[in-house]
């Protein structure tokens, strides 16, 4: 049977909860549909050493501050969880854990939203479905030749992960290659150095450390002064992009003064045991950790025939410039400066609810 709602939020993360608050505070009929089986989004397959790169304060999402983790200055992915389970609870917000949305179709003038447990037919979609479901591989010469063990940051837990890998006689943890100039790629280097993993940190271009002062509340200040100046008409201040890549957190700061944090350019192709660098001479591996990003999950967007050559949906704000009945939130900054962090996703939430309240009264 199909249930006729004003909206539907598809994917209940920190952004979809955000959506929720603020459809609320609009007066919408809605409901929240979730593939994962309890709430958190991403943040519950976070690896154990993550930790935010802003103090609680600077983490939270509408209506509710993030309360401070007891005895950590940057709060660990499980607080994160925590504090997302109770703002779903404290606002009782209509989420649907464990439906998975398939498609999202035209209906003459309302959407068709069809999931793995029912239809819904609705006014509005805001599409929430966050990066991490599509892990980004880049296609590298000899990837499928290589023996030994790949993943992505998505597989990436804790050094003991590699324990007994290495090849007898030396066995051990082996050797590690992790690929990847980002925040992934520099704090999954530094955590298995740290733990003694014998580590080569590849990156495309040198690493671009911000400096030690700088943390996400800084990032955040450059975002919201650049979101300013775009509202205001005085142009593209830059962003963030500008101060650098790698956000100097605690462990990432030790292995680069313990000289444990080397990058070398990137290698030219894998081996089927190890890697090739640029003059041809060749390294063994025993496992390589891809930290190479993600790609917006907009699968189910398909049938609405949006997306534009670079795959992304073209937006204006966060509304899709070809279907004003779609909003998509979250996902990077071509939705809103900052949408996709705790502490950013809050105001893009506000414009898309009062938008679709908007589109929905006229
Ligand atoms: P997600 O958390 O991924 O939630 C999306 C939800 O949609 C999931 O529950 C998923 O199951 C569901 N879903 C997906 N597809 C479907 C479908 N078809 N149907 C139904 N449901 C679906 N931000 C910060 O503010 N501070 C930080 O310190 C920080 N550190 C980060 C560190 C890492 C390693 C990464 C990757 C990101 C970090 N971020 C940080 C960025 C950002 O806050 C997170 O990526 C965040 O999880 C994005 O939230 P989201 O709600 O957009 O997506």
């Amino acid at each position: 049977m199909t249930q006729d709602i004003d909206v539907v939020v598809v994917g209940g993360g920190q952004a979809g909860l955000a959506a929720g608050y603020h459809l609320r505070r609009q007066g919408l009929d809605f409901v929240i549909l979730d593939a994962a089986p309890v709430p958190g989004g991403s943040w519950q397959y976070m690896w154990d050493s993550l930790h935010l790169f802003s103090p609680a304060d600077h983490s939270s999402l509408p209506g509710r501050l993030m309360p401070a983790q007891p005895g950590e200055t940057y709060p660990d992915a499980g607080h994160v969880v925590d504090y997302l389970t109770d703002y779903e609870k404290r606002y009782d917000l209509p989420v649907q854990h464990g439906t998975r949305v398939d498609g999202v179709h035209p209906d003459g003038e309302r959407l068709l939203v069809e999931a793995d447990s029912g239809t819904w037919r609705s006014g509005a979609v805001i599409s929430a479905t966050g990066t991490w479901s599509r892990p980004f591989l880049p296609a590298v010469p000899g990837r499928d030749d290589f023996t030994g063990r790949q993943l992505h940051t998505t597989g990436y837990r804790c050094p003991a992960d590699f324990n007994g890998l290495g090849v007898p006689p030396a066995g051990g943890r082996g050797s590690v290659v992790v690929v990847g100039g980002g925040n992934s790629g520099a704090q999954i280097a530094a955590d298995l150095a740290l733990d003694g993993v014998v580590v080569t940190w590849v990156t495309q271009r040198p690493p671009r450390f911000l400096a030690d002062d700088v943390d996400g509340r800084v990032l955040f200040d450059v975002a919201t002064a650049r979101r300013r100046a775009l509202d205001e008409g005085r142009g593209d201040t830059g962003g963030v992009a500008s101060l650098g890549d790698i956000v100097a957190v605690p462990p990432v700061r030790a292995a680069r003064d313990a000289g444990l944090l080397h990058a070398r350019p990137m290698f030219t192709r894998l081996t089927t045991t190890g890697i090739q660098w640029a003059d041809g001479s060749q390294a063994e591996a025993d496992a390589i950790v891809w930290c190479t990003g993600f790609r917006p999950a907009l699968a189910h967007l398909a049938p609405l025939g949006l997306r534009g050559p670079r795959g992304q949906i073209p937006t204006a704000g966060t509304r899709a410039v070809a279907d004003q009945r779609l909003h998509l939130l979250g996902y990077g900054d071509w939705t809103g400066p900052a949408s996709a962090t705790l502490i950013g996703v809050g105001r893009p939430a506000r414009d898309a609810a009062r938008d679709i309240a908007r589109l929905l009264s006229s």
